[in-house]
């Protein structure tokens, strides 16, 4: 075989196809946000704006985080030392853990490597390991439930999203005894739209399926004290286990998922993406526990996200730019083609300043491909009004279709 023809040669289809990933490279700057430095081979570095961090409340440069992770780099070094069984369980991961037990009123929590990992580890884990399991899945999860119910082997079942009566007609059809699973999201980071958990929940209990939630799009910004989305609808005891990341709104590195002490003490024993990898530094441990704290005693924070992010899609719409339906903080403008989506977003780049990535296919299906943007808490009324005006010259430009267009496909 030729292996480098094969490369090749896939690579040019993604190429065609407008689908291949470019990456922007971006040099933060603390104290900025939500501007970067664009770094081009053979060009000077450029100030743009960003606006499709998942960065989403700015944490990842707040300084009580970034001073929690100098001071444990300060005293305890850079790495872990180990995999939490060999030297590298740390005070701090204990800590950490507590703390997000506590967010989502749970008895015990397990910290991983990243959010994938820890959706991935989990669900293969159970779903292997639970005799006979089926995996109820939502037809929009994340590739990382994807990844870990097909590597668990289980019987894998998909509901329409967000389609409760379809979950219902699939569970109602199966075996009474064998043990289920219902895997879904809070927030599709997508579309911006959310899941009737109570309503999942109740159905899923009724069969006698376990429930596992993943609020990585949530955690931090929904509910009083930002225990996502199930804190904010009174259904956190409903959700039997959940599962989310430090890397978001908390802006640091990691995951995790919180359950009953057995649950956890299972997956801890038993899943092999625990056990077989090193534990995050000590210094992320500090920095994601320092932004976890400070996120859930500051509502007031929630608060001006979501007016920042109502006050753009009411901009949006008001220029008559296809903003998508959503009921979030994620904001997206319908494109409808891949090609199209990335000149958009290299238009944007090169002659506003501001940074939206593409949005295309395998992420979102062909035809609905768009730019999704998230404004934080620290995208101000100039850079909302800045970027509304470049938007509207790139979609003359283009001659992208408009709102009423957009709506009606
Ligand atoms: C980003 C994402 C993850 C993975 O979290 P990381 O911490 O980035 O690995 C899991 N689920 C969903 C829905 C995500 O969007």
């Amino acid at each position: 075989m030729d292996y480098e023809a094969f490369f090749t040669s896939h690579l040019g289809r993604l190429r065609d196809e407008g689908r291949y990933r470019v990456f922007a490279e971006l040099e933060r700057i603390v104290g900025a946000f939500p501007r970067a430095r664009f770094h081009r081979e053979g060009l000077p570095p450029r100030e743009v704006t960003v606006w499709c961090s998942n960065d989403y409340l700015a944490m990842g440069q707040h300084p009580a985080v970034v001073e929690a992770m100098q001071a444990a780099i300060g005293a305890q070094g850079s790495g872990a030392g180990g995999t939490r069984n060999i030297s590298g369980t740390n005070t701090l991961h204990n800590a950490l853990e507590r703390e997000l037990a506590q967010l989502h009123r749970k008895q015990a929590a397990l910290v991983f490597t990243s959010g994938y990992v820890a959706n991935e580890t989990t669900l293969q884990t159970l779903g292997a390991m639970l005799p006979g399991c089926e995996l109820y899945s939502d037809a929009f999860n994340h590739a990382s439930m994807i990844a870990g119910i097909r590597h668990s082997g289980a019987v894998r079942k998909i509901f329409r999203h967000n389609d409760v009566r379809h979950l219902e007609e699939l569970l109602a059809a199966a075996d009474p005894a064998t043990p289920k699973i219902v895997a879904f999201e809070s927030v599709y980071s997508m579309d911006g739209d959310i899941s009737p958990i109570n309503e999942i929940c109740e159905v899923a209990h009724r069969y006698r399926a376990l429930t596992y939630l993943d609020e990585v799009h949530a955690v931090g910004m929904y509910g009083d004290r930002g225990g996502g989305v199930a804190e904010r609808d009174g259904a956190l005891d409903k959700v039997d286990i959940v599962q989310a990341t430090l890397a978001k709104a908390f802006g640091v590195v990691g995951g995790y998922i919180a359950s009953t002490a057995a649950t956890v003490d299972f997956v801890r024993s038993c899943g092999s993406g625990f056990i077989f990898t090193t534990s995050l530094p000590p210094a992320i441990a500090a920095a994601a526990l320092a932004s976890v704290r400070l996120v859930s005693s500051q509502p007031e924070l929630r608060v001006r996200h979501q007016e920042r992010a109502a006050t753009l899609k009411r901009r949006l719409a008001a220029a008559g730019l296809p903003v998508m339906p959503s009921v979030t903080h994620i904001v997206p403008v319908f494109v409808g083609d891949a090609a199209l989506c990335k000149q958009a977003s290299d238009l944007l780049m090169d002659r506003h300043a501001i940074y939206v990535q593409p949005i295309n296919y395998p992420t979102v299906p062909r035809g609905t491909e768009r730019l999704r943007l998230t404004p934080t808490p620290l995208h101000g009324d100039t850079e909302i009004a800045h970027l509304v005006e470049a938007l509207q010259d790139v979609w003359q430009t283009l001659g992208l279709a408009r709102a009423s267009k957009a709506a009606a496909e």
